[in-house]
């Protein structure tokens, strides 16, 4: 990153916006298991002097977050006058430069704040802002009345940079009530420079914008696959037991517990993808308490131990391959019955079949094999 060791940050939160939903100013809503706040805290990580501007009443909790990560200082009634008590606090701090930012933007990259630092080296002012793309109407009683010229106009962003001792002093003279520190940086004659903003570097307003933060976090998300394969012979019997769901036939399956070849597939593709090994390690065939044990246990141990590592089951996909019996009339029930093992929609485990065109010791119809993929996805 391109910050310097004169430049100060300055994270303006003391609003008390609630337009996003939700009882509590928005700054403080959790995303991913950590606030709002904290988030865009650490967007600027590696500069020497991070102030965060809070309301009064959230001074407590400030410091039990952001205890010796930052300095705290109280807002004031506006917006203006919060920068202005940051700005103040800054005064003999040997800072030259400041970044004043939005504290709900938690997605300000590093590449964005660089291109403003970098700036300050032209100008006394700098600040990032996106061209506007879009046609621009009026509206008025839910219609269109006519439309507005786009040309030269552009979305203001922050974090917006400034030369300290200059930005102080347009504070200081300025008669309050600027929409954002560009603002009172002009009223006071500085240039400001406009460098490239982002789209991704949100102000959240909105209840939407929440979701939109949490699908932008989930580009860390850890995802993960696993392939399952499984053998069973055939011995003497009258039905087989495949992914949960009995099936007439002239003969069984042979197999310590009951031998459900689908599900010893699918079982071990998740144990597979959290690299934990397979269902011989968890639950082992010397011990005589698993005979003739129902699979469903071994595939609900599977899919527990994925959630307690914090993994949820995206979607599996199973196949059967054998001549007989004839798969396609159960595949719905086989699906269900597995989806409520897993707790996952049913819409989300396919159950499918093929032959192997009487090839092979599944075409002399010796027993039957199954292959089965899963997706674990850890937000
Ligand atoms: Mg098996």
């Amino acid at each position: 990153m391109a910050e310097r060791t004169d430049t100060a940050v300055v994270i303006v939160a003391a609003g008390r916006g609630i337009r996003a939903g939700g009882a509590e100013p928005k700054q403080w809503h959790v995303i991913a298991g950590r606030s709002v706040l904290a988030r865009t805290v650490d967007a600027f990580a590696g500069f020497p002097r991070r102030v965060v501007v809070l309301h009064p009443d959230d001074m407590a909790r400030g410091l039990a977050e952001l205890r010796g990560r930052v300095t705290l200082v109280a807002g004031g009634k506006t917006r203006c006058e919060s920068v202005r008590n940051a700005l103040e606090s800054l005064e003999f701090s040997g800072m030259n430069r400041v970044l004043v930012h939005d504290g709900v933007r938690p997605f300000a990259s590093p590449a964005l704040i660089g291109r403003v630092t970098a700036a300050l080296d032209r100008a006394p002012a700098a600040a990032p802002a996106l061209a506007v793309t879009d046609a621009l109407w009026t509206g008025a009683g839910g219609l269109v009345t006519g439309l507005a010229d786009r040309a030269g106009l552009f979305r203001a962003q922050t974090p917006q940079g400034f030369h300290l001792r200059a930005i102080l002093a347009a504070h200081r003279a300025h008669p309050g009530g600027a929409a954002d520190d560009v603002e009172v940086a002009r009223a006071a004659g500085l240039d400001v420079a406009i460098v490239e903003g982002e789209e991704e570097n949100i102000k959240i307003t909105w209840p939407g914008d929440f979701a939109r933060a949490e699908r932008m976090l989930g580009r860390d998300m850890d995802i993960r696959t696993g392939n399952g394969f499984d053998v069973h012979a055939f011995t003497a019997g009258d039905h087989v037991v495949l992914c949960g769901v009995r099936v007439a036939h002239e003969r069984a399956l042979l197999g310590h517990s009951d031998a459900d070849v689908g599900m010893h597939a699918l079982t071990d593709a998740i144990y597979g993808a959290l690299a934990e090994g397979d269902i011989g390690r968890h639950f082992p065939p010397s011990e005589p308490k698993w005979k003739g044990a129902a699979s469903a246990i071994f595939l609900a141990h599977a899919a527990g131990l994925a959630r307690q590592k914090g993994y949820a089951v995206s979607n599996a996909d199973l196949t059967l391959i054998c001549e007989r019996p004839k798969i396609g009339p159960h595949a719905i029930e086989m699906a269900r019955e597995l989806s409520r093992i897993l707790g996952i929609g049913a819409d989300r485990v396919s159950v499918k079949a093929t032959t192997s065109e009487r090839l092979g010791f599944t075409g002399r119809e010796e027993g039957i094999a199954a292959l089965a993929s899963v997706t674990l996805v850890r937000p």
